[in-house]
């Protein structure tokens, strides 16, 4: 166990996907500077790839005050074990109190195996932050108990405060030109990049053409769309509007979607500008994954349907009867007549 005095400061696990700094990584400044200035301690980023040392120094716009950079050509692809090893030398040497990551692939992958070494706790998927102001300690929220009850979990005695977050579950800072920061480039010893892993490819999710949480507008449907073959009008729909498509567990559990499209609790979390919902009730576990979004539309022919409660607009009728309205409107609804 690590007595808590030594340890100060926050730090968010920057990631780097195809030699650039991926978004997750502003999203967690966000939540990082909340908590810093709460501490009134330093936000710091780590960020482990190559060729990346440049690009690291983006995130001072974004809020760090530092930024750890291991900079090695075997870093290019991400293998486990590496990633685990630098970041423990890291966090061993500076003692960071808070450790935040996003739950991606990335950050699911390296917290567990990071918090095992350095027998602490670790809260996955959480869903806000906080600071104790009383205790100085992290509050680490997160739906329990299949979404009934939300739980706060606290690391009173161990550190550092590791947990995780849903990515686009906040939006970065606005860039700040002006800030600066210190870029501390670490090099490590050979042996702590060796791998019991072997880097064969990378298999694209060909399923949607643009991930639905990069997607600034989606269209997304439930139960009360009938069938696979309508969703082909929330197809033509997010087009024409260059978005993506959403759906509820349900229309995923029936086949009518793949599960990458999934929105809620057990599927992504997005806070897309606009998200248009088609015969989705809004129940709890739908709704934790898109309440952020900027302006909901919501279409559902019960008038006491739980998603008027979120939307910023509603409409009361049959989304069967308004969807091939609207295409025919925007131009393209021939073939759903
Ligand atoms: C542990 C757990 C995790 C879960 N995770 C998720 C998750 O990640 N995502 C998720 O979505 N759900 C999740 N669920 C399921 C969730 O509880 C709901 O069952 C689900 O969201 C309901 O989906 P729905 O709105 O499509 O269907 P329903 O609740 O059946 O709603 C259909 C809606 O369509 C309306 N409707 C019907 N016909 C029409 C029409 N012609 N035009 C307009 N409206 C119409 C109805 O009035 C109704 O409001 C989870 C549940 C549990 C227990």
């Amino acid at each position: 166990m690590m007595s808590s005095e030594e340890y100060s400061g926050v730090w968010t696990l920057g990631e780097v996907r195809n030699g650039e700094i991926s978004s997750v990584s502003y999203e967690l400044l966000a939540w990082g500077k909340k908590l810093s200035e709460k501490l009134e301690e330093r936000l710091s980023s780590v960020v482990l790839g190559h060729n990346i040392k440049r690009k690291s120094q983006e995130l001072f716009e974004f809020g760090a005050d530092e930024v750890y950079v291991v900079d090695n050509p075997k870093l290019e692809h991400f293998l486990p074990d590496i990633h685990a090893n630098l970041c423990e030398a890291l966090v061993r040497e500076y003692k960071p109190g808070i450790l935040i990551a996003s739950a991606t692939t990335y950050g699911r992958t390296i917290m567990p195996i990071l918090a095992a070494r350095l027998k602490t706790g670790l809260t996955a998927d959480c869903t806000e932050l906080d600071i104790d102001l009383k205790e100085h300690i992290l509050l680490q929220t997160r739906p329990a108990i299949g979404g009934n009850v939300m739980a706060t979990i606290k690391t009173p005695d161990i550190r550092p405060q590791m947990a995780t977050v849903r990515p686009k579950s906040k939006r970065p800072l606005k860039p700040d030109k002006s800030k600066n920061g210190k870029l501390i480039l670490k090099e490590y010893s050979s042996d702590l990049y060796e791998s019991r892993y072997k880097w064969l490819s990378f298999e694209k999710d060909e399923s949607s053409d643009l991930p639905i949480q990069e997607s600034d507008v989606i269209i997304a449907g439930g139960k009360g769309m009938k069938g696979k073959k309508n969703f082909d009008m929330l197809y033509d729909l997010s087009k024409m509007l260059n978005g993506a498509v959403g759906a509820s567990r349900p229309t995923v559990d029936m086949g009518w979607v793949p599960y990458s499209h999934q929105i809620g609790l057990s599927g992504k979390t997005v806070t897309p500008h606009f998200y248009m919902a088609f015969g989705i009730s809004g129940a709890i576990q739908h709704v934790a994954g898109m309440s952020s979004s900027k302006i909901i539309v919501a279409i559902n022919k019960d008038p006491d349907a739980p998603i008027f409660k979120v939307a910023d607009f509603g409409v009361v009728g049959d989304a069967l009867e308004i969807l091939p309205a609207l295409l025919k409107k925007l131009g393209k609804g021939e073939r759903n007549e």
